[in-house]
């Protein structure tokens, strides 16, 4: 082995003078956000989420655009009772 060890050092003060910081998600989950775009995000009063918690609150969102667009008893109108 030679000089090519690991040296810690230099990632975490490269990492910390980068603009990225670290947001927690509702669902726990850390998020590496560029700082002037969770600043836009705070200016804007939008909630950060990570990709995951994005997907499920639109996949939810198109759920219940479905379920008001095409209820799912549409089909039992005009049931003969
Ligand atoms: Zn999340």
């Amino acid at each position: 082995m030679e000089g090519h060890g690991k040296r810690g050092n230099g990632f975490f003060s490269e990492y910390s003078r980068s603009t990225m910081r670290k947001i927690y998600c509702d669902c726990g989950r850390i998020l590496d956000l560029d700082s002037g775009y969770f600043a836009l995000k705070q200016a804007l009063r939008k909630k950060v989420e990570c990709p995951f918690c994005r997907n499920v609150r639109i996949s939810l969102e198109i759920q219940e655009l479905n379920d008001h667009f095409d209820p799912p008893s549409a089909e039992g109108e005009g049931a003969p009772f």
